[in-house]
C-alpha cells in the first residue's frame, strides 16, 4: 500500500538517510524503531510527502476510491499541534479544509473518549487528551494510512498504554495501515506486526532496516513470549 525508497537524504553536507527501503502492506501495523537522531522523523516526513528533497521515490497504492477526495495518508506528530483558538470539535472538523461534518466530528469525539469536550479549548486539555484530539483529527480525513511520529512519548506511562490500545482499536475498526515511529522497544513489540530497526553505526549514520516479527494473533501474548525468550 506504501513503498518508500530513499537512495539518499542529506541536510547540507550531512547524509542522514542512505539506501533505505521500507514498505507497508495493506492492513499492516509497522513500527520503525531506532535511537534519537538516526533519521526516523526525516523518513516519516518523506513518506508523508512533507519533504520532497531527497533522491529516491515514495509510491502510495492506496488509490482514491470514487467519491472520496480525502488524501490517503494522515500524520500524527509527537506534539498534538492543535490550533489554540479552536475548540476540540473545530480542531477535528477543520482538519483538512473540507466541509465541517458535525455528526462525524461528534462520533470521533466519542470514539477517542472525549465525550463532553466538544467545546473545550486546547489549553484546558491534558497532554493525553490533546493527543486524543490529534488522533481524531487524523482519522477525520479518513486515511488509508496513518503515520505516527512518537505519538505517545510526551505522556505518562499509564496514559501511553491507554492511547496505544485506543489507536490499535481505531485502526483495526477502520482497516487502516499504520507506520509508527518510536524509540520505545516495548511499544514497538506491543504495536508492531512488523518492526523496522534503524541504527547509527560507524560514527556516521547508517541504517539497518530489518524485518522481524510475524503477525501475532494476540498482541499481549506475543509480547510476553518475546520478553520471556
Ligand atoms: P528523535 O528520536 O530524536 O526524534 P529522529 O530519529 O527522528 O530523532 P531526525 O529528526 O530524523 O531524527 O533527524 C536525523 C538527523 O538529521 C539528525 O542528525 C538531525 O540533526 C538532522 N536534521 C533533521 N532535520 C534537520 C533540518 N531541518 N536541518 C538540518 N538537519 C536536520
Ligand atoms: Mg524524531
Amino acid at each position: 500500500i506504501l513503498d518508500i525508497e530513499v537512495r539518499e537524504k542529506a541536510f547540507g553536507s550531512t547524509i542522514v538517510l542512505h539506501d533505505i527501503k521500507l514498505s507497508l502492506d495493506n492492513g499492516e501495523a509497522a513500527v520503525l524503531l531506532g535511537p534519537s537522531g538516526c533519521g526516523k522523523s526525516t523518513l516519516l516526513r518523506i513518506a508523508a510527502g512533507l519533504d520532497k528533497r531527497f533522491s529516491g521515490k515514495v509510491s502510495v497504492q492506496a488509490g482514491l476510491d470514487g467519491a472520496s477526495s480525502s488524501p490517503p495518508i494522515a500524520f500524527v506528530f509527537q506534539e498534538p499541534r492543535l490550533m489554540p483558538w479552536l475548540t476540540v470539535a473545530q480542531n477535528i472538523g477543520y482538519a483538512d479544509g473540507r466541509r465541517f461534518d458535525g455528526a462525524r466530528v461528534n462520533r470521533l469525539i466519542d470514539d477517542v473518549g472525549l465525550s463532553g469536550h466538544a467545546d473545550t479549548l486546547p489549553k484546558a486539555l491534558s497532554g493525553g487528551m490533546a493527543q486524543r484530539v490529534a488522533i481524531a483529527r487524523a482519522l477525520y480525513t479518513e486515511p488509508r494510512i496513518l503515520l505516527l511520529d512518537e505519538p505517545f512519548s510526551a505522556v505518562d506511562a499509564f496514559t501511553r498504554m491507554k492511547l496505544q490500545d485506543l489507536v490499535l482499536k481505531l485502526v483495526e475498526q477502520r482497516g487502516i495501515s499504520f507506520l509508527l515511529v518510536t524509540h520505545d522497544i516495548d511499544e514497538a513489540l506491543y504495536l508492531g506486526d512488523r518492526i523496522y530497526m534503524m541504527g547509527a553505526r560507524d560514527g556516521g549514520i547508517q541504517q539497518d532496516l530489518s524485518v522481524d516479527l510475524a503477525r501475532p494473533r494476540d498482541r499481549r501474548a506475543a509480547r510476553l513470549a518475546e520478553l520471556k525468550s
